[in-house]
């Protein structure tokens, strides 16, 4: 169904949520979406420059690539943002030249799903923020949205403060969501607290692991309600929990204890459910959702009946799904727990479905769900590897790592291989995340006044991606002996050099914290 656009001018009075679903019904109906208010935010963001002066960077001869443009310019970075595109640009001697004839000369990547430094009781993700993300920008992103948590009995604010302490190494940007667990009149309260003077304007709520991070249905409504009310994005892990919990139960009583099990008690079916009744939820609460590492058809369904109802739901898939299958759980010994994440892999007909999604609009970001345990126990001092789970596949930490691999992978799986416009690709890695999630035009594209985040990406050399090569701490790739065509060669952050080839200019702590601004929709 398209909804029709004559209705738009009667919700101009309207609260925010009326105005965000007239808009992207107009949006449906091919008429522009300026003036919903989302500009209203970007003052925020952009800042007049100051006085402090740093070096200026050319990066000249490239053909730049934004989600809607494609040419041939050079790039004058002054004081960390973008100050002229023109062709020919004359600078002096001072100013650090960069030669990118022949290169794709994009935005920096924006990675809107990583857990870093994540203790989440029976387990702890290897990677600081250091690490996680020196791995991220050799991999072409330069603006991580991190996940943050409440602890139960906690405030949420609590929860962001000690966020704040592990997050001081990092080497991008980084903006946190907070993860809620408790749901009741103060964290209420702080929610507010976060959007308005924390600059953490998107939350996620668990609809799967029962007493872990799950909450109930009437919880999800108070905290949806509360955020579209005040500009901010809900993202939802959709699961069933309660039903995959007995599944889970039955499995491990029969002793059916294999890392494939992982993924068969875990239906897509049970995906589609939640979703579906996570976008009826957000639809009554009135708030824009997003649903995080969407891998199932039945999902991509719910998603798409409401996007054709208009309704500001969204959605991301990560590389894993788009590029492996469930028959990775049959590999020998326990290999296949390093694939053990949640979803898990799905079949061959629910890719070709999210590849269809993603050319449909339907799906809008790709993310990598980065959440690193080793497979072998490391000198980490944490005994918090895959081998937890060596005998009962319900206790393997749930995520895999893939940080460092989301440009190349989707370029050479999705442009090169399978159409996917350049355009496209620089959409769904990096604009839309920055829309989405309050970022742009900050981040995220390539114009006069943006941050000088800039990837120079050679699209013509071939290479393999081996995990004795990266630079996240864990001790496996996915994708291990995957020969790919297209390669990161060098990264600027706010117009400093810090990946060139295999050498790293950067350093722990150059990380900016992000206060974002309202949550857009698409
Ligand atoms: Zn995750």
């Amino acid at each position: 169904m398209v909804a029709s656009c004559r209705h738009a001018d009667l919700v101009a009075a309207a609260g925010p949520y009326a105005q965000l679903v007239a808009a992207q019904r107009r949006h449906v109906c091919g008429a522009t979406r300026e003036g919903t208010g989302k500009a209203a935010s970007l003052g925020a963001i952009f800042q007049p420059d100051g006085e402090r002066q740093m070096a200026a960077v050319l990066i000249k001869n490239g053909r730049i690539v934004t989600a809607v443009d494609d040419y041939q310019a050079d790039i004058l970075i002054e004081d960390g943002r973008i100050r002229t595109i023109g062709q020919g640009l004359v600078v002096g001697n001072q100013v650090e030249t960069h030669d990118a004839s022949g290169l794709l000369v994009m935005p920096g990547g924006i990675d809107v799903h990583t857990h870093l430094d994540w203790d989440f009781g029976v387990a702890r993700t290897v990677d600081t923020f250091g690490t996680g993300t020196k791995a991220a920008a050799f991999g072409g992103t330069t603006t991580v949205i991190d996940f943050c948590n409440q602890t139960r009995g906690a405030s949420p604010l609590v929860g962001l403060e000690d966020w704040h302490r592990r997050a001081a190494s990092a080497s991008v940007d980084v903006g946190a969501h907070m993860i809620m667990l408790d749901v009741n009149d103060q964290s209420l309260t702080d929610m507010q607290t976060l959007i308005r003077r924390e600059g953490v304007t998107s939350f996620k709520l668990f609809m799967a692991y029962p007493g872990v991070l799950m909450l109930d249905d009437g919880a999800l409504f108070k905290a949806m309600r509360l955020a579209g009310g005040h500009g901010a994005m809900i993202c939802v892990h959709a699961e069933n929990g309660q039903v995959i919990q007995v599944l889970v139960e039955e499995a491990v009583a029969a002793g059916r204890v294999a890392p494939k099990y992982h993924s068969l008690t875990r239906p897509t079916s049970m995906e589609g459910e939640a979703t579906h009744r996570a976008i009826k939820i957000a639809e009554l609460a009135e708030t824009p959702l997003y649903v995080v590492h969407l891998s199932a058809r039945e999902a991509l369904a719910a998603v798409a009946e409401a996007r054709d109802a208009g309704l500001p739901v969204h959605a991301e898939t990560c590389p894993h799904y788009l590029f492996l299958t469930q028959e990775k759980y049959d590999r020998p010994e326990f290999d296949g727990a390093k694939y053990v994440m949640t979803p898990p892999l799905r079949d061959a007909n629910h890719q070709q479905a999210l590849w269809r999604g993603l050319s449909t609009n339907d799906l809008q970001v790709i993310s990598t769900d980065h959440c690193p345990f080793c497979f072998n126990e490391q000198l980490f001092g944490m005994k918090f590897s895959k081998q937890q789970g060596k005998d009962d596949f319900s206790k393997i930490p749930n995520g895999a790592p893939g940080i460092e691999t989301r440009l190349p992978l989707v370029y050479d799986g999705g442009v090169r291989q399978r159409g996917l416009s350049l355009n496209r690709f620089v959409a769904l890695t990096a604009t839309n995340p920055a829309k989405l999630f309050g970022l742009f035009p900050k981040k995220g594209t390539i114009a006069v006044g943006s941050d000088g985040d800039i990837v120079l990406f050679d699209p013509r050399v071939t290479w393999t991606i081996r995990a004795s090569e990266h630079h996240s701490r864990v001790d496996y790739s996915l994708f291990e002996g995957h020969t790919l065509t297209g390669s990161v060669k060098k990264v600027f952050l706010r117009g400093q050099l810090i990946v060139d080839g295999k050498d790293w200019h950067g350093r722990e702590g150059m990380g900016e914290f992000l206060r974002r601004g309202a949550c857009g929709t698409l």
